[in-house]
């Protein structure tokens, strides 16, 4: 398969999830190989930040890229629908710090992206492949991706929370399954327990019901009376994040992604591992 790029631009206005700034982010056409890139316009011309597993810089409750200095925030959902609608170089221009978290979905994206419309390229595209069965734990958590060589890409995922509304939940993601509709419309989500503690982190400032489910267990609902989209939305968003945070791997994935309650910090980091291992 060739690769592509956007057939027009698309322009997104919105607020950051974490620094609560109001923020425009610009989708444009890119030439073959060109990969990912963020450009912060609000930094100079020339101030741009690759979309690669090698500048990750922080993992707390969102992916964070840096490059020489320069920061883009939470850019996972964008990731994920880039990677999944096909779309292997854009330039996203930002002119703040943090990817517009719209409705805490990746459905926003994928609408803008779909109306747009693709670009076939001269150059074929490229893949990373799983070579060998490979696990990456964290034994303090008991969380974990093992790969396996496929043909395809699946990720099969496991989340487990000490928690009545959410429990153990699975979610795939094969060839099978529409990203678009099944996948991208699945909510951030936290815990309304400790709300408090990541607003003292400096944390979800710009957080609110209209952008992540709200799960208060003591009173078994969700804040503001929000119902699920799916039974398992939740591992559904997780299954979203760690598509996006594998797309860091610059080209799209076959093999085999098994993942257990994972999070930011061990698919970035158990990505590095296999790229730096040659298991990708
Ligand atoms: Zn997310």
């Amino acid at each position: 398969m060739k690769q592509h790029t956007l057939a027009s631009s698309c322009v997104f206005t919105g607020v950051g999830l974490h620094s609560g700034k109001p923020v425009e982010m610009r989708l444009l056409p890119a030439p073959d190989d060109y990969g990912i890139v963020f450009q912060r316009t609000d930094l100079g011309e020339e101030v741009f930040v690759h979309a690669t597993v090698a500048n990750v810089s922080k993992t707390r409750r969102s992916t964070e890229l840096a490059e020489q200095g320069a920061k883009v925030r939470t850019a996972e959902h964008l990731l994920a629908a880039l990677r999944c609608l096909d779309v292997d170089n854009v330039l996203v221009q930002l002119n703040a710090a943090e990817v517009p978290i719209l409705d805490g979905s990746a459905r926003p994206y994928v609408k803008a992206l779909q109306e747009c419309g693709l670009t076939e390229q001269k150059t074929e595209r490229r893949y990373r492949v799983v070579t060998r069965h490979a696990e990456y734990r964290d034994a303090k958590s008991g969380s974990s991706i093992v790969v396996d060589p496929c043909d395809d890409l699946i990720v099969d995922l496991t989340i487990d929370f000490k928690s009545p509304m959410v429990g153990r939940q699975q979610a795939v993601y094969d060839a099978t399954v529409d990203f678009a509709t099944q996948i991208a419309p699945c909510r951030t989500f936290c815990f309304y327990r400790e709300v408090a503690w990541l607003r003292l982190f400096g944390l979800i400032k710009g957080g609110s019901l209209d952008n992540a489910l709200v799960i208060d267990d003591r009173k078994k609902a969700f804040l503001g009376g929000k119902v699920l989209q799916f039974d398992n939305e939740l591992a559904r968003h997780k299954l979203l994040d760690l598509l996006g945070d594998f797309a860091l791997a610059g080209f799209p994935i076959r093999g085999r992604i098994t993942a257990c309650k994972p999070g930011h910090k061990l698919n970035t980091q158990a990505l590095q591992y296999f790229i730096s291992e040659s298991i990708l």
